[in-house]
């Protein structure tokens, strides 16, 4: 992966972190923030394999429980989104689908499918960085997770560290120009 350009201290091994997860692989707790430097230092690893690089992580309690990267050109699975990953190893790791403890902090505001999942999976918050003006579901062109007439509503915390998610998007974009 390359070089984190933030300042802060906190360092995140994603190598080793994800082929630890399951296994409580950092040990928190970690503020939004920190959860979401560690959400784009996922998206980098996106990189690696051609994907846009969008990264998610789950929390429970502080503690970091999945961390996964967009990896729909990789899958060739056009579901396979950061959030519908990171969701599906949180429930594993739980051991349940209802994950009402968790935390979701994603890079980008979540589409209409990622939005639609953390209802179903009644996640407890989410905590995106960069708004998605063409896609987003959680506050831009839809509010799916503050929706009365859905059976789940979840707080939502935008804008964390927008700027280097966004600006990690746009050099991906400008780079394959
Ligand atoms: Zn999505």
């Amino acid at each position: 992966m390359g070089s984190n350009p933030t300042s802060s201290a906190f360092v995140v091994d994603v190598t080793t972190l994800r082929t630890r997860a399951g296994r409580l692989p950092y040990r928190g707790p970690v503020d939004d923030e920190q959860a979401m430097e560690l959400a784009l230092a996922e998206a980098r690893v996106a990189l690696d394999h051609g994907d846009v690089p969008i990264g998610a992580v789950a929390i429970v309690d502080g503690e970091v429980v999945a961390s996964r990267h967009n990896e729909r050109e990789t899958a060739g699975d056009p579901t396979a989104h950061a959030e519908i990953l990171v969701l599906r190893d949180a429930a594993s790791v739980l051991g349940t689908w209802r994950l009402s403890a968790v935390t979701v902090v994603s890079t980008l505001e979540p589409c209409p499918m990622c939005a639609g999942a953390l209802i179903v999976a009644r996640v407890g918050k989410l905590v995106y960085g960069a708004a998605d003006p063409k896609a987003g579901a959680c506050g831009s062109l839809y509010q799916l997770c503050a929706d009365p007439r859905l059976n789940h509503e979840l707080p939502v915390t935008a804008g964390v560290l927008a700027d280097e998610a966004g600006g990690l998007l746009a050099r991906f974009f400008a780079g394959r120009r």
